[in-house]
């Protein structure tokens, strides 16, 4: 059972400005827009920003929580560790809430630190742990490259060949989208040698949105490691981390989670672990038990659950950003997000469909439980008239991304994009694709 996105549709709105006017009067998330800053064109136009799942935009708080830090460093020096408002040595026990929040998890599973591509490294290093027989890893064909660059180098370092222990599941030919059983039936035909799977929460090149849950036991059903990359889940789908018992997952927050560009990541690790002296790890002070990390002593002894995986101090100014945004969402509310968001993405899928059918393929799934905020779409022509549309749609005011050879990619993030922002996307791109 998928849970949370719930079955809200659009009644077959008036696929035209005035009824993305009336939707924008109804939402009641609207007044979110405000709170960030939108990009302009070199003629001072406001552009329609949909690539929050590349980079989101920034919070016009953003700055303050930045300042703060500046000024308290200026004001402080080394004092501000114990002494700003808000102490250095503890900042990141100050997202561990928010982010919980996000991702279904409880605040001792979750630690924000380093970045997606080396938390997954970490993360490998106590989970990943082959043995004779068991000593392969399944992840999706088209997985991110750095996704894909990290587990092939952990099993060579390993010793072992990516040739034969990396598995990779694909579509049906002629399908773009991964189907649940076909995931469950490598996953339990490759059981006795699986040491670990790597699943997306939100396929970045597809936005498709795995059914985890059925996923996650069947693979711990057979004895793997079962670890998430949500890099484009996190603050666009409902997660429920603790309770579908991934053992731990990874994500990054310059993406829907608005906290700029590099900011501080974050990783889960289930509290079934929290205990575990038994998992090796790459150490570093900063996951050393609080009450004895500075007798600067040589034993090292691990904080009880996801901060004891943090390694080096956090990075402050990149942390400051996250908890600007993460006081946002905690305000705008994951679950209503995702219920406007649910809506949004539907109405620019029946203004696609209605108002371009020919010419546009959307290859992302058609129902708002698979998938998140984002369309990937085909555009009906050669390659590269099929890029110069997009290059028309930017040049027009539309910030979406293209992905070689022939995907573009648009998201309407809840918080800060509008009915009204989706119309105009959608009837810029059929100018841009019927010159
Ligand atoms: C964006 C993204 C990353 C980025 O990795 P970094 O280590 O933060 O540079 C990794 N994996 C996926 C699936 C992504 O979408």
């Amino acid at each position: 059972m998928r849970h949370g996105d719930g079955s809200a549709h659009l009644k077959h709105p008036e696929l035209n400005a005035a009824a993305a006017l009336a939707l924008d009067r109804r939402d009641p998330l609207a007044g979110f827009a405000a709170e960030f800053h939108h990009p302009f064109d070199a003629d001072g136009r406001k552009m329609v920003y949909l690539s929050g799942h590349s980079l989101g935009l920034q919070p016009r708080s953003t700055r303050a929580h930045l300042e703060r830090e500046l000024a308290d460093w200026a004001r402080l020096g080394v004092l501000g560790h114990h002494q700003a408002k808000h102490p250095w040595i503890g900042y990141h026990e100050m997202l561990a809430e928010p982010l919980a929040e996000l991702v279904g998890a409880r605040a001792a599973e979750v630690v924000a630190m380093n970045s997606l591509t080396v938390n997954l490294h970490l993360m490998m290093v106590s989970f990943f742990k082959p043995s004779a027989r068991r000593n392969r890893v399944l992840i999706e064909k088209s997985a991110f490259p750095s996704d894909r660059y990290a587990v092939v180098s952990q099993l060579e370092f390993h010793g072992l060949d990516a040739a034969r222990h990396l598995l990779e599941v694909e579509p049906r030919p002629g399908e773009r989208a991964l189907r649940t059983d076909d995931v469950l039936s490598i996953i339990e035909r490759e059981g006795a040698h699986l040491a670990m799977v790597l699943l997306p929460g939100v396929q970045y090149l597809t936005g498709q949105s795995l059914d985890l849950a059925p996923l996650i036991a069947a693979a711990r059903r057979v004895g793997a490691n079962v670890g998430l990359d949500l890099a484009h889940a996190v603050g666009n789908t409902l997660l429920e981390l603790h309770d579908w018992n991934a053992d731990f997952a990874v994500w990054c927050s310059y993406k829907y989670l608005n906290a700029g560009p590099g900011a501080i990541g974050g990783c889960f690790v289930h509290e079934r672990h929290a205990h575990r002296s038994d998992l090796p790890r790459f150490a570093g002070w900063w996951g050393q038990r609080k009450s004895t990390r500075f007798d600067m002593g040589p034993e090292f002894t691990a904080i009880e659950g996801a901060e004891g995986w943090q390694i080096s101090n956090p990075p402050i100014l990149s942390a400051a950003p996250l908890l600007a945004s993460l006081d946002i969402f905690e305000r705008a509310g994951i679950r209503r997000l995702r219920e406007k968001s649910i809506l949004l993405t539907g109405f620019m899928q029946q203004l696609i469909e209605g108002l371009l059918p020919e010419q546009v393929e959307i290859i992302t799934p058609g129902a708002s439980e698979e998938r998140g905020c984002q369309l990937s779409l085909r555009i009906a022509k050669p390659a590269h008239e099929a890029k110069r549309c997009h290059d028309r749609l930017t040049a027009a005011g539309v910030i979406g991304d293209w992905r070689e050879p022939d995907i573009l990619r648009l998201a309407p993030a809840p918080l800060y994009n509008s009915y009204g922002d989706v119309f105009t996307a959608v009837d810029l791109l059929s100018r841009a694709i019927r010159p």
